[in-house]
């Protein structure tokens, strides 16, 4: 039906990537608000805290003492949820009690010696380092024979559980594939079966004609509100060339994707005037020792807010029962971003 009015009336979106449905109620938009109002998160963030167990010199919980870091600082999650070389094992009664050990590595690097900063409010020559870190970490977990993929995130903000305000992030890594990157691995293997091409190089292409959802991009990344977008403000950020992992960006794409971070994330904040809470992570080729030319790299980025610094969206109700659903499209999510500039504005409530 080519008269459908697909920005003002219901219907549902496919995620190529998951192969899951995303329902989308632009009609609602309207209705009156009587939710839940929270209140900003504290203010004052200092530059050093003694009592943070991330900055330079400080002690942590198991004794170690941190290094007086120059600009990044990597080591093994004091509480991690995973441990390193366990005896492997597996029941299974009746397919219906079915377990397997689980082992791994768990990392945590903090970004700057600096408490106070985001990836925002770093410089982008600071950033590059992040991302040399994140090639070196990816390369050199991946290197050990029993750790199949390397999960690499950020949790940022109260919101999201980060405990802690220190910039860092984690790596898990793990001696299994995990249920995301495993049905994306899926969908780019039956993608390129069926079409022998590239399911994100097409995604890139089609996403690069129509424009509307493109919030930011320079010479090697676009960053878009994807077309099956669930959380409201949801983004991906897709390298032009395909490539299946961090480590193979060369020298300009890595300062292009610290350019493309840095300009993101300053939307973001710009968007609700707060520190934007969000969790990011990079889906990346297994690092299981097969070639993987179906895996193109990219980043998710998942903020919960919904409407203000205060509001966010609950995945609740008939999301948790049916699938996910979202009010207003990725295309305004997209308008909204890209009407705040991507240079900081002035400093941050
Ligand atoms: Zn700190
Ligand atoms: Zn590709
Ligand atoms: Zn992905």
């Amino acid at each position: 039906m080519n008269d459908f009015d697909w920005t003002g009336q219901p219907h549902r979106r496919f995620n190529p990537l998951t192969r899951e449905w995303i329902l989308v109620s632009p009609h609602r938009t309207r209705r009156p608000w009587q939710g839940q109002v929270e209140a900003a998160a504290a203010t004052e963030i200092l530059k050093y805290d003694p009592a943070c167990y991330m900055c330079p010199g400080n002690k942590r919980s198991t004794g170690d003492v941190n290094p007086s870091y120059q600009n990044i600082f990597v080591f093994d999650n004091d509480y991690p949820a995973l441990l390193p070389g366990r005896e492997s094992a597996k029941i299974n009664h009746h397919d219906l009690l079915v377990a397997e050990t689980e082992s791994g590595i768990c990392r945590v690097i903090c970004f700057s010696p600096r408490h106070d900063l985001t990836l925002s409010g770093m410089d982008e020559q600071d950033i590059r380092t992040v991302i040399d870190c994140w090639a070196g970490q990816f390369r050199e977990l991946g290197a050990r024979p029993e750790i199949q993929y390397v999960q690499i995130f950020e949790n940022r903000g109260a919101m999201m559980g980060a405990s802690n305000p220190h910039p860092h992030c984690q790596i898990w890594s793990t001696t299994s594939l995990p249920n995301i990157p495993k049905a994306e691995q899926d969908s780019q293997t039956a993608y390129r079966k069926e079409k022998n091409s590239c399911l994100l190089c097409d995604y890139y292409t089609v996403e690069s004609s129509a424009q509307l959802r493109i919030v930011v991009q320079n010479e090697h990344f676009l960053g878009v509100v994807p077309y099956w977008a669930v959380w409201p403000f949801e983004t991906m950020i897709v390298s032009k060339r395909h490539l299946g992992a961090i480590d193979e960006l060369d020298s300009n794409e890595r300062d292009a994707l610290g350019n493309i971070l840095k300009r993101l994330t300053t939307r973001y904040d710009n968007l609700f005037q707060t520190s934007f809470p969000y969790s990011m992570g990079f889906h990346q080729r297994p690092t299981d020792g097969h070639e993987h030319p179906e895996w193109h790299f990219h980043a998710h980025f998942f903020p919960p807010l919904l409407r203000s610094a205060t509001v966010r969206k609950f995945m609740v109700g008939f999301e948790l029962l049916g699938m996910p659903q979202r009010d207003f499209s990725a295309e305004t999510s997209a308008e909204s971003l890209r009407s705040v500039p991507d240079i900081p504005r002035k400093p941050l409530a």
